[in-house]
């Protein structure tokens, strides 16, 4: 079977634990104001390479990920499921750990489409789920998506035991980095027990000359990069969140 890549890195160290093979698919349903790879949104930009080809690649590097495995990213990988679900599979035949960066895109609780998740859920790891921000109207401003497939998928995957959950959130100024959104944020991740860890990523942008390139208005020109001091105390406020939700207090906000 094959698949629409945007990319692979060989030796990636920051999409999951140890060091990974990170496949980048093409094709995103999300138009994110901070996205750093705009030219992941269409499916057509990616090259087309079959599930043999990219196990067969990571085999070469095997040696160095004994303690990683592979990662797909994106674009979104959920925008070509039944692919991902072939490459998972055959990953997990040859013993290799298998991660998802996605941001549940798509997602519903739809029987028929259930499925198809049901399906990729069995071959997969870990699940790192970006929540880009946990107001609806301020994820449909930052993302132009809908918010409830991400928390629908997140309630979903919450009821794998064999699946374990990262969740990533991209801190920026005047979106996200506001102490009431954060802490809601952890509020609502207190009600889970199979997260495993809490990555904030500071924005950054790095990506604004692609968008030259590419010929698309960047919307963040004036924005800041943010800092690790900036996600230090973002996840203060997101586990004070959590803390309140585990403890049964009433929300602050
Ligand atoms: S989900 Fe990822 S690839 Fe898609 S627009 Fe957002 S940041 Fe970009």
């Amino acid at each position: 079977m094959e698949g629409y890549i945007h990319s692979i890195e060989s030796m990636g160290t920051v999409d999951g634990p140890g060091l990974r093979y990170v496949v980048f698919t093409a094709g995103c349903p999300l138009r994110c104001k901070y996205c750093h790879n705009p030219d992941t949104w269409d499916i057509k930009n990616g090259k087309k390479m079959s599930v043999t080809e990219i196990l067969d690649d990571y085999e070469k590097y095997r040696e160095f990920l004994k303690e990683g495995g592979l990662t797909v990213s994106g674009g979104d990988p959920l925008v070509q499921i039944e692919f991902v679900t072939e490459l998972f599979k055959s990953a997990k035949q040859r013993s290799i750990h298998t991660c998802l960066d996605t941001s549940g895109c798509g997602f519903t609780f739809d029987a028929n489409k259930l499925q198809k998740f049901d399906n990729l859920l069995e071959f997969t790891d870990l699940i790192m789920l970006d929540i880009k921000h946990i107001d609806p109207d301020k994820y449909k401003e930052l993302t132009g998506g809908n918010l409830q497939h991400t928390l629908d998928f997140l309630e979903y995957i919450s009821k794998k035991p064999n699946i374990s959950i990262w969740i990533r959130h991209v801190i920026l100024k005047g979106y996200t980095y506001q102490k009431e959104y954060l802490y809601k944020l952890g509020y609502h991740l207190g009600q889970y027990k199979n997260i495993k860890a809490i990555d904030i990523l500071p924005y950054h942008d790095m990506a604004t000359d692609k968008y030259e390139k590419l010929g698309i208005n960047y919307p963040l020109k004036d924005e800041k990069p943010m800092t690790k001091e900036h996600a230090k105390k973002a996840l203060i406020v997101i586990e004070i969140g959590m803390k309140d939700r585990l403890l049964g207090n009433k929300p602050q906000f």
